[in-house]
């Protein structure tokens, strides 16, 4: 039987635009799929150009067609995960706009993978620093959608700090382009609005980026603590070295049990929780830096290792960036969040990580950008034990209280998506929450862009 969605899409696609029946599985998840999250769709729509775009926006409007946003799927919170109607798959806006390395920036389609646009800067002599964790698969249009952040977001800020303009479609089909130079101040900041809005407000069609030279050389020292609470001084200690680290991470006993096998040092049996700081800069900066970085922890950690060779940093980095994999493969299911505090709040929240999983009978760990006191608190659950994945979101759902209570927030980098719906009103006060639906309304009317989403 056709639906609505393939006879109002059908002539406003080319061929092989528009996928129906069974063809649309592969754009009903993300990697919220280990928490069990698969949605639904009547059809996928792939356009290849802004023009395109705007015509599937604007049949979708007029026939009152839900419509969601797809980048990479590589979502933490459930935000490409269609509620019906169709989903508007980005992956075909692969061009490179333009690319001036002269001057420091690139305008590249939404659909351009991350790592392509970190490749593409490498190759022009110039670096983007950006560094989500799924750069392979996540999409620069998903990365300004959930203003994705990484390591490296401790010096240099998140997705957001790298945007200078955007194209989008808004409801109900109309292109707009927003910024376009590096200051401005002009307007309401309708740019910001969007980065981060997980496609609830508008579609992201092209994306205009800053770059900048890469830094000559890093280095990172590694502290392996016996307490969570030494641990948690060596970060402290880190940021009041006299060095300024350009990532500053940390990873529990748990963590480090479940990726030893990967772990290019030799870590101590027992160490409550390891530290990775690094620094970048010229060749100068970076020696001064290792010196004031391992005088720092060695005063918190039961030991501290130096990696300056290239080969050396990018082994230790390859063994932070599987933790996610890793804690995947634990058990098979997992329930992890992103959850942000003040710094020095950090013990206070690994502890309570550990905590809550106790008290319901789940193993857990936690790693994350430590400088940013965002922390991937994971509850690990047998994929196949309903009931432990229902004590496992359960656990999640004490963890954003208890943040909050900290003076934190429920995400500090995959947004609330669908996952998280109605737990920022336990941390935003009335006026704001009312505030926030007030923006959807304005920018989608009839509620048709990724609903279920985003509710504060
Ligand atoms: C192994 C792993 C590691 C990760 N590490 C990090 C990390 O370090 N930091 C971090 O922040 N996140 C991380 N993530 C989460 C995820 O990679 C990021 O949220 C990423 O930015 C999502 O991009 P995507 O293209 O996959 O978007 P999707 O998952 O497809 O979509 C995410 C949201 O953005 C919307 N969206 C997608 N494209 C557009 C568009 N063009 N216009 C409007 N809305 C759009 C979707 O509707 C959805 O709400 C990780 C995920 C995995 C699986």
């Amino acid at each position: 039987m056709t639906t609505l969605a393939e006879s109002a899409l059908r002539d406003v696609l080319g061929d092989g635009a528009l996928l129906v029946g069974g063809a649309v599985r592969p754009y009903l998840r993300d990697a919220t799929e280990t928490r069990g999250l698969v949605g639904s769709a009547d059809a996928v729509a792939r356009p290849s150009s802004v023009d395109e775009v705007a015509a599937v926006v604007r049949r979708c409007y007029e026939h009152g067609i839900a419509l969601t946003p797809f980048g990479g799927g590589t979502g933490y919170a459930g935000g490409a995960v269609p509620a019906g109607g169709v989903v508007l798959s980005l992956e075909r806006l692969t061009r490179v706009r333009s690319l001036a390395p002269e001057l420091w920036r690139a305008e590249v389609e939404a659909g351009v993978r991350t790592r392509d646009v970190q490749r593409l800067a490498l190759e022009n002599g110039l670096w983007f620093p950006p560094d989500p964790g799924a750069a392979e698969q996540s999409q620069i249009g998903g990365n300004v959608a959930t203003n994705a952040g990484g390591p490296h977001a401790f010096k240099y800020g998140v997705t957001g700090a790298w945007v200078t303009g955007l194209e989008v479609v808004l409801p109900p089909g109309d292109v707009v382009r927003l910024g376009g130079v590096r200051k401005d101040v002009a307007g309401y900041d309708l740019l910001r609005l969007l980065v981060g809005s997980e496609g609830t407000l508008g579609v992201v069609t092209a994306v205009q980026l800053k770059l900048v030279p890469p830094p000559e050389r890093r280095a990172v020292v590694v502290a392996f603590c016996d307490s969570v609470g030494a641990g948690a001084d060596c970060v402290l200690a880190a940021m009041s070295s006299g060095a300024q680290p350009s990532a500053l991470e940390l990873l529990d006993g748990r963590a480090i049990d479940i990726t030893r096998g990967a772990l290019p040092v030799e870590a101590p049996a027992g160490a409550a929780l390891a530290v990775l700081a690094e620094v970048d800069g010229s060749a100068d900066q970076v020696a001064a830096g290792v010196e004031d970085l391992d005088e720092a922890m060695a005063a918190c950690a039961s030991s501290t290792h130096r990696a300056t060779a290239p080969s050396e940093v990018a082994e230790l980095w390859r063994w932070r960036e599987g933790v996610g994999l890793a804690a995947d493969a634990a058990l098979g299911g997992k329930v992890s969040e992103d959850v942000g505090v003040p710094v020095e709040r950090l013990a206070a929240a690994i502890e309570l990580t550990h905590e809550i999983a106790r008290r319901h009978g789940l193993d857990a760990c936690a790693w994350g950008h430590a400088g940013d006191g965002n922390l991937h608190s994971t509850f690990l659950f047998d994929r196949e034990d309903a009931r432990a994945r229902a004590r496992a979101l359960a656990a999640a759902y004490e963890l954003f209280a208890g943040v909050v209570a900290l003076g934190g927030t429920i995400s500090g980098e995959h947004g609330l998506g669908q996952v998280k719906n109605g737990h920022l009103r336990d941390q935003w006060p009335a006026a704001a929450v009312a505030l926030h639906a007030g923006v959807k309304e304005l920018f989608d009317p009839r509620g048709l862009l990724n609903p279920g989403k985003k509710l504060a």
